[in-house]
């Protein structure tokens, strides 16, 4: 097909017209690079709670806990990793980051410390800590983002990834100041994620549910990435 331009005008507007949808597609392949590259220079360090000989909580069957916030803290791994961030792990596998040693005590505090110290050598911008959590009240349920009070950043990104549990889970609940020691350490933002309870029956199965657990992956990997777009400059050097 041939277009005749009788009238100048109209063929200058086709013209412009041709350009700013050019423009528009390459500014947002453009754009999209820059996220892309932005994420990538990000190193994130997802911390599966206990494992090796400390099996954590454990519902009424006997399944631990340890298990559970591996399976989950793989599949956030997979999908953060397939939106471009770099992911580091304190365990992949069945292990404890503190091996027992006879006449030694403090095992607990010890494997603590090395996941938080892993997080500081590798300078990374979070440590997310995967729990499931336990109570006599068999009827409490749900997933809590717990923060460090202290800790702008860690405070910002557990109200995102609370968001984002909320789409999930039953009822609503509310990202809250938390003691662990694991997020009261300073020069490690961290976050430390209680994704259910085990003591609760019907949330026991859940958590051990694949398709679950991949719902809860897919919420905790929403959640992070919305603080990389809304919280983290676009230039390395800008960061604080
Ligand atoms: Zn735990």
């Amino acid at each position: 097909m041939v277009i005749y331009f009788h009238n100048p005008v109209r063929k200058i507007a086709l013209i412009l017209a041709f350009l700013f949808v050019v423009y528009s597609y390459w500014s947002y392949f453009n754009s999209s690079q820059r996220i892309q590259g932005r994420l990538a220079q990000l190193i994130l360090l997802i911390d599966p709670g206990h494992g090796g000989v400390d099996g954590g909580t454990q519902d009424q069957f006997g399944n631990l806990e340890k298990d559970i916030n591996l399976q989950i803290a793989l599949k956030v791994r997979e999908q953060l990793v397939a939106s471009g961030l770099k992911i580091i792990m304190t365990r992949e596998n069945d292990t404890d980051l503190a091996p027992f040693r006879s006449g030694q005590r403090g095992r607990h505090r010890r494997d603590l410390l090395s996941r938080i110290e892993k997080a500081r050598f590798n300078n990374c911008l979070f440590l997310i800590s995967i729990h499931c959590d336990s109570s006599v009240a068999r009827e409490r349920r749900g997933a809590v983002a717990f923060y460090n009070y202290r800790s702008d950043e860690s405070k910002q990104l557990a109200l995102l990834l609370q968001d984002e549990l909320n789409k999930v889970q039953q009822a609503p609940a509310k990202a809250a100041p938390g003691k662990y020691l694991i997020i009261r350490q300073s020069g490690v933002n961290s976050v430390l994620l209680e994704v259910g309870f085990l003591s609760n029956p019907e949330e026991a199965k859940l958590l051990q549910d694949p398709d679950y657990q991949q719902q809860l992956a897919a919420a905790i990997a929403k959640g992070i990435l919305k603080y990389c777009q809304k919280y983290v400059p676009a230039k390395p050097s800008d960061c604080g």
